[in-house]
């Protein structure tokens, strides 16, 4: 049986006592930030791997220095504990770690100076978040994303969140499964959880870092296998959101979302409206790369269980 824990407060306790008090800062006002990370499990080697934890936690490193939250752990201290937390659980499932960096000072007053920091990580159970096989039907979203001069958007500041879940909500109130969101002038910035990349005339476009959007892991992994693999090249700049409508091909990346092929935009068929080959190609390409399968990209991985796991 998996024991879920979490490391909080310095120690690893039981995922069930990691409770903060109702004061805390971070609730209170969302002055936190924080991080996904995937372990993809493995049942023919009974191995569970997390993928690219040095890149994330660097990314929740960068994100506390643009929101002057302290950093009270070392980078590798950091690592040690989403290892620790995520073998201790003893999971032989898919799972998604998150650490967090947080105000956690117990008091009232709207600032980000003189609080207390904090860092804690848990773990849980992930499967599948959109269709891979079928595909995502995505809507723009009347909510526009949050730009840079309100809230840095490529920090994952956890009260930001607020904007993509609004997003989010809506589009599957509508009936579809995600949406894409579009910047304060307009143009094409991501999904609600996920990058999005247009492939036209056999070259990958996606919006640049300027755009508001969050600079994924996924994103740079799935142009890495592109260019390397598949001989594509890669562009990043302002896109239309006509464009996605008379595009070859959509997908979406993230760490929830893996690589989602997009089947429909606003109700228009992207391409013939299924899953498209390039797509098709990276999806399968970068999940044998996760699951330990292709020994050319093992350094992006690592393995939880030195022995073997803890089963019931
Ligand atoms: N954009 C947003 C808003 C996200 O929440 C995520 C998921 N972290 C992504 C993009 C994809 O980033 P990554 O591939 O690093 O998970």
């Amino acid at each position: 049986m998996p024991t879920p824990t979490a490391f909080f407060r310095g120690n690893l306790v039981p995922l069930a006592e990691a409770n903060v008090n109702v004061m805390t800062h971070a609730f209170n006002y969302g002055t936190a930030v924080f991080e996904g990370i995937r372990g993809n499990w493995n049942a023919d080697e009974q191995q569970l791997y997390l993928f690219k934890v040095a890149e994330h936690i660097r990314r929740i490193r960068q994100s506390a220095k643009i929101m002057r939250l302290g950093l009270n752990y070392s980078e590798q201290e950091m690592i040690d504990a989403v290892m620790q937390v995520a073998e201790r659980s003893g999971y032989t499932e898919d799972v998604y770690v998150r650490p967090i960096v947080y105000k956690s000072s117990e008091v009232v007053g709207v600032r980000m100076h003189d609080l207390q920091d904090d860092f804690l990580v848990f773990i849980t159970p992930f499967g599948a978040y959109l269709d891979l096989d079928k595909g995502a039907r995505c809507m723009t979203s009347s909510w526009r994303r949050v730009d840079d001069t309100s809230i840095p958007a490529r920090a994952k500041v956890t009260g930001l969140y607020v904007n993509n879940a609004l997003a989010k909500t809506e589009a599957q109130l509508a009936g579809f499964d995600e949406a894409i969101m579009l910047n304060q002038d307009g143009h094409v910035s991501e999904g609600s959880g996920e990058n999005i990349v247009m492939v036209r005339n056999g070259k990958l476009i996606s919006p640049a870092p300027q755009d508001n959007i969050l600079e994924g892991i996924t994103l740079e992994t799935a142009f890495e296998i592109a260019t390397k693999e598949l001989g594509l090249t890669i562009e990043r700049r302002t896109i239309d959101r006509s464009e996605l409508y008379i595009a070859d091909e959509v997908f979406m990346t993230g760490t929830a979302a893996h690589l989602t092929p997009v089947v429909e935009v606003d109700r228009v068929p992207v391409g013939d409206g299924r899953p498209g080959p390039i797509a098709k190609q990276l999806q399968e390409r970068y999940f044998a790369a996760i699951t330990g399968r292709v020994p050319e990209y093992r350094h992006w991985l690592q393995a939880v269980y030195t022995r073997e796991p803890v089963r019931a």
